[in-house]
């Protein structure tokens, strides 16, 4: 079998970071007797550098075409620049949901004995839907005199303004998806997340879209929490606690949230996930401060591409790629600096481990 396979390398740790998962992807592909060829493309700044804009045309024809990338983090700038290409993305391929499971490994370090929750993100709206209105804008001023007239309330004259929109049809899909996966899974759990106590038309929405859906699903157990007392619990007792369907910026911040339960961001694998295709990538950003350092730890996008190679149907190849990293991670003897703080090992040699590793297999 021959697979091809877009590669977007990313921004910062991104490069790094992906040339470790495509060296372990590669070594176990060997084993398993297929062959895949790397389409290398970009997005965002590193796209903006070589070609002058953020999201070229080949870069989405590539992933159309082929599918299911692997994808390094890219950078946005915080409170000015461009929007962010990884939300664009996800909308323009309407990769609608962002699988992000976080699972406690032997031989991490970790306040709690199990931990295996899984985040089901919707990713194509709320206030990641890009509707903003800047301070001082014309159109900002129109909106705020326009909020005035029809509710009486007032916002005031310098504010900016971000559109929160939550719709019934998305908000069923993502909690179709979590039922589904539960019930893919094995797993015994849906929680809707929300803050429907407060943003009765936006979270509210959510909520008894999530309700309805569930009535479909029987056999999985179904509940609600207030986005902010799950935050407390999920700290408490995370084992209590087995699939999150969230709107998206709630997803976003609780799947943070769980990567720091189980060791850090190194660990935290992801994929966006829509009808046509799915890109997957490491929940963690391009860390700028270690780019070019061969100090991060690679696990994050090596799970990411476990997740790739689930999704291509290579079940056999993906199983042993997760064995030899949680091998090399519960040895923790060649492994980086955040797993092991005195005497790291550097990226390029923890990947090297993780291959030895699936030789052994
Ligand atoms: P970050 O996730 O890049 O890094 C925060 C810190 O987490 C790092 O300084 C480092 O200490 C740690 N960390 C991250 N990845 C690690 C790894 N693999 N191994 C060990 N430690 C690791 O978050 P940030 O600094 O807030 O964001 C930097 C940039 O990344 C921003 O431009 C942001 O927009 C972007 N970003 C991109 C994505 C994406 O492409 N999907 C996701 C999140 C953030």
């Amino acid at each position: 079998m021959r697979y091809k396979i877009t590669l977007i390398p990313g921004d910062g740790i991104g490069p790094e970071v992906t040339n470790s998962a495509v060296s372990c992807v590669e070594a176990v592909a060997e084993r398993h007797n297929f062959t895949i060829t790397w389409d290398k493309q970009y997005i965002g700044e590193t796209a903006k550098r070589k070609f002058g804009n953020l999201m070229p045309y080949d870069t989405l024809k590539s992933i159309k075409r082929n599918k299911f990338p692997l994808k390094g983090p890219t950078a946005t700038e915080s409170g000015k620049g461009f929007r962010s290409m990884n939300v664009e993305l996800r909308q323009r391929l309407d990769l609608y949901a962002n699988l992000r499971p976080t699972k406690l490994f032997k031989g991490i370090e970790s306040c709690y004995s199990k931990v295996d929750l899984v985040v089901g993100r919707e990713n194509t709206e709320d206030l990641y839907a890009g509707i903003e209105f800047e301070e001082g804008k014309k159109d900002t001023l129109q909106l705020i005199d326009f909020i005035k007239s029809k509710t009486g309330k007032s916002i005031r004259s310098d504010s900016g303004i971000t559109i929160k929109p939550i719709s019934t049809f998305a908000s069923k899909r993502i909690v179709k998806f979590a039922f589904d996966y539960a019930k893919d899974n094995k797993r015994k759990r849906v929680t809707a997340v929300h803050k429907a106590n407060i943003m009765k038309f936006s979270d509210g929405l959510f909520l008894s879209a999530a309700e309805k859906v569930a009535k479909s699903y029987p056999s999985i157990a179904f509940d609600n929490m207030i986005v902010d007392s799950l935050c407390m619990q999920l700290v408490r007792k995370p084992d209590a606690f087995d699939i999150l369907a969230c709107p998206n910026l709630y997803g976003d911040i609780l799947s943070d949230l769980c990567a720091g339960l189980v060791g850090g961001l190194g660990l935290a694998p992801s994929a966006n996930i829509g009808d046509k295709c799915a890109v997957f990538e490491p929940v963690h950003g391009s860390a700028p401060k270690h780019a070019g350092k061969n100090d991060v730890n690679p696990s994050a996008t090596i799970l990411s591409a476990v997740l790739m190679l689930q999704h291509m149907g290579e079940h056999n190849a993906s199983a042993d790629l997760e064995m030899a990293l949680l091998k090399v991670i519960s040895e923790r003897k060649v492994v980086t600096y955040d797993l092991k703080p005195n005497n790291p090992s550097k990226t390029t040699a923890m990947t090297k481990e993780i291959i030895r590793k699936v030789g052994m297999i």
